[in-house]
């Protein structure tokens, strides 16, 4: 789960971390009063949005008068910012923080996620900072320095100081730049985070250490220990598509293609979309339906899948274990009973593989009620191969 910066910032101030005072508003009034509220000379209005690149973009503006934050607040409330990380579509602005600006002497970067390979938490950190980090990682790998931090033992102290020498923070900011490190860490670890991100971190002209841009992300299967994280959610900020799929017990996850696939397991969905790419198919999502599928579970699957018009063709590939092919078959059939008029047809091609748990049933089930837009298809590459060309089909006649 992701927060606003607003929101991380605030839980980061509750760890001792150095942070600008900031206040959020929703509105233009809200703004102006905020401001007024912080009562420094310099404010920076910020867009609230679950994207970086908001700076290039236009949606960090920096404001010397009241007058200025309304225009500001006003520019950008409801507008829809496109950022090199929201898609072409972008996102609305709903909500802004008004902070107090920082002098800044030079920007660092500084990180920490779970690494998988080491079991361990990675705090990665350089001087080119307020920059994307991936093109620091392509032109210039030597300025990214990396700590691998053991859980057990947690950070320490000698490590926070190399890195603080490694991307090169002054003398007098040594110190206080460890002591960010640290606290950063503990909040990693309290609230059971993936990611934090503080992109820009900066030095001021007085040699103080400021966290300029915080992102955080969380371990969704740990939010059940955290109803004070939980409760920062928000949902417009995430597709529409995921939270009916995760509200019914699906892993659906949008890639924003037009050939949509319903799997079991999530190694065979991922093998699925590799199978849809390899034929020239662009992946509508990824989506594991899971062990214990009830047909009911199949036509809500069908029904997130068709809905918004986004997938032009749907490929189902099941390998039955637990999950039984019967009762995909009985919910492909419900599903059209569910999302056509005439209770026996599909808006778009649909693809069956059946293959293991109660096979015959399954097929026999397909058979015996003929809705017309099904297809059925003996091996996975062959199932992946006519959905890609009849999605194709289904684009030229467009
Ligand atoms: P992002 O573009 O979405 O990552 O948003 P950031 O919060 O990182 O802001 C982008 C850039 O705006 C930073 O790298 C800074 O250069 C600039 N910026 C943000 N806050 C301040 C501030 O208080 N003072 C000054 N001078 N620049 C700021
Ligand atoms: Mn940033």
């Amino acid at each position: 789960m992701n927060i606003h910066e607003y929101q991380a910032k605030q839980l980061l101030r509750e760890y001792g971390v150095n942070v600008p005072n900031g206040l959020p508003a929703l509105s233009v009034s809200e703004a102006v009063t905020s401001a007024e509220k912080l009562d420094v000379p310099v404010v920076v209005v910020k867009a609230q949005i679950h994207a970086g690149g908001r700076g290039k973009a236009g949606g960090v503006k920096i404001a010397k008068t009241p007058v200025e934050v309304a225009s500001f607040a006003q520019e950008l409330l409801g507008k829809t910012l496109v950022t090199h990380q929201t898609g072409p579509e972008g996102k609305v602005i709903e909500r802004l923080l008004i902070e107090e600006a920082s002098k800044i002497k030079k920007e660092y970067y500084l990180s920490f996620i779970v690494d998988r390979q080491t079991a361990n938490i990675v705090m990665m950190g350089s001087e080119e900072g307020g920059v994307d980090i991936e093109n620091v990682a392509a032109e210039t790998p030597e300025k990214i320095f990396m700590e691998y931090i053991d859980p057990v033992t947690g950070l320490a102290a000698f490590q926070a100081t190399r890195m603080a020498y490694a991307i090169n923070i002054p003398e007098p900011a040594i110190r206080r730049a460890v002591t960010i490190m640290q606290k950063l860490y503990s909040a990693f670890i309290a609230k059971d985070c993936s990611q934090i991100e503080i992109n820009p971190l900066v030095l001021t002209e007085d040699d103080k250490m400021v966290v300029l841009d915080a992102k955080i992300n969380f371990d969704d299967s740990a939010l059940y220990r955290h109803p004070e994280i939980a409760v920062l959610r928000d949902e417009s900020e995430e597709d529409p598509k995921e939270r009916k799929a995760a509200a019914s017990g699906l892993n659906y996850v949008n890639l924003g293609g037009d050939v949509a696939c319903m799997v079991n397991g999530a190694g065979l969905a991922m093998a699925t979309v590799d199978m849809l790419k390899f034929y020239g198919g662009e992946p509508a999502n990824f989506l594991d339906v899971g062990g214990d599928s009830e047909p009911e579970k199949i036509a809500k699957a069908f029904k997130i899948m068709l809905s918004g018009g986004q997938a032009k063709g749907i490929f189902v590939n099941i390998f039955g274990g637990i999950n039984r092919c019967d009762n995909i078959a009985k919910g492909i059939v419900e599903a059209a009973h569910i999302v056509s008029k005439d209770g026996h047809s599909l808006p778009v091609p649909v693809v069956v593989r059946l293959e293991g748990s109660m096979v015959e049933e399954g097929r026999e089930i397909l058979r015996n009620t003929p809705i017309a837009n099904v297809f059925t298809c003996p091996t996975m590459e062959k199932g992946a191969e006519q959905i890609v060309r009849l999605v194709a089909e289904a684009r030229e006649k467009e």
